[in-house]
């Protein structure tokens, strides 16, 4: 399934309003992706093995917005990529739009001392950096389609992505329960898609029963990190969203890169708690990865998250004369394609849109 026909898919979910069956439609259990014409994904599934060419509408760029509204800072280890601040949002997405741009997933970046906390209270802040860009980007570029990831770490004074105990371990059922409230107040705001990416066990299960409470599930895309491996190709990111743990690491809630039975009992476990599309993180290194949440989520999106890391790398091998830039940039993303992901979360996507429009 192409990211453009399940924007399609949801908006037709939206449009309900003017349709008589809507208020039985409301009654019902919350449609998932999964529950889409079988037809139509067969026919993109056909298509995709047929081809591996990218589309614009099939990337989603990875945004990190300050609470510092004039803020535009380079971010050294991440080339051509910045922290936003709100004030400059508009501007800085307006010339992307107008090539193309399709979507973009919201990281929060709190730069202001004193900010976070143990409970990572500044990660649902109405005023918060994340609320206030979805609903600026709902205003402003409503065809947007906008995920936000959903996470405590870049909130929490200890940097780790939940709740801890007195003994530094992470509390699942408090976690879970914060991570959830955090997800459903983006949804709230108006986000089309959540992301959790905390790794946390039961997360999905919880954030899809919250949003059915509140009644917006049939609107809110949940797109899970289901195989998400730790390892060192998120130096970059962590720079940019300011997200490094303050002690230890996250090996113990991320997957180890040789854990591919792992990986594969996490895609299950989320599609079985909810989850409306897969994601695999990092891309390039785990494309067998992508192979077997294709196969395991036959009728789900599979996305693939090309990380900060494999973005630098490809950067100085280009500048070191290795590669031609794009060259690689389009390789990297014609493997990811062809191991089944249908959508590529990238830094590239600006290149891109330039890329495939000539
Ligand atoms: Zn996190």
């Amino acid at each position: 399934m192409s990211f453009s026909s399940l924007v399609q898919d949801l908006s037709l979910r939206d449009g309900g309003n003017n349709n008589p069956n809507a208020a039985a439609a409301s009654r019902r259990p919350p449609p998932t992706v999964s529950s889409i014409d079988d037809r139509a994904s067969h026919i993109s599934r056909a298509r995709s093995y047929a081809s591996t060419a990218a589309t614009s509408s099939m990337l989603i760029y990875p945004l990190f917005i300050t609470d510092n509204d004039d803020d535009m800072n380079l971010v050294p280890s991440l080339p051509g990529q910045h922290q936003l601040g709100i004030g400059r949002l508009v501007s800085f997405l307006e010339p992307l739009v107008h090539k193309g741009l399709r979507s973009v997933i919201l990281f929060g970046v709190p730069m202001k001392p004193g900010t976070k906390d143990a409970l990572a209270s500044a990660a649902d802040d109405p005023e918060g950096p994340v609320i206030r860009a979805i609903r600026l980007i709902r205003r402003r570029f409503p065809q947007l389609y906008i995920c936000a990831d959903v996470c405590l770490c870049e909130y929490t004074s200890h940097g780790h992505c939940g709740i801890l105990r007195d003994d530094g371990s992470l509390n699942n059922e408090l976690s879970v329960d914060r991570i959830s409230d955090v997800a459903v107040a983006y949804a709230k705001a108006g986000v089309h898609c959540v992301a959790p990416s905390d790794m946390n066990d039961g997360r999905i299960r919880s954030i899809k029963l919250k949003l059915i409470e509140e009644g917006i599930a049939h609107k809110t895309t949940l797109m899970s990190y289901s195989a998400k491996f730790s390892g060192c190709l998120y130096g970059p990111f962590r720079d940019a969203a300011g997200s490094a743990p303050s002690f230890g690491d996250r090996k113990c809630y991320q997957l180890p890169p040789g854990g591919r039975g792992l990986a594969r009992r996490a895609i299950i476990r989320d599609m079985s708690e909810g989850a409306d599309i897969i994601m695999v993180k990092p891309a390039g290194q785990y494309l067998d990865i992508i192979s077997d949440a294709k196969d395991l989520g036959k009728d789900l999106p599979v996305a693939a998250y090309q990380v900060s890391g494999e973005y630098a790398m490809i950067h100085a091998g280009a500048k070191a004369g290795v590669f031609g830039l794009k060259e690689m940039a389009f390789e990297s993303a014609e493997a990811i394609l062809r191991a089944g992901a249908t959508i590529i979360v990238t830094y590239f996507t600006p290149e891109f849109l330039d890329w495939l429009d000539n």
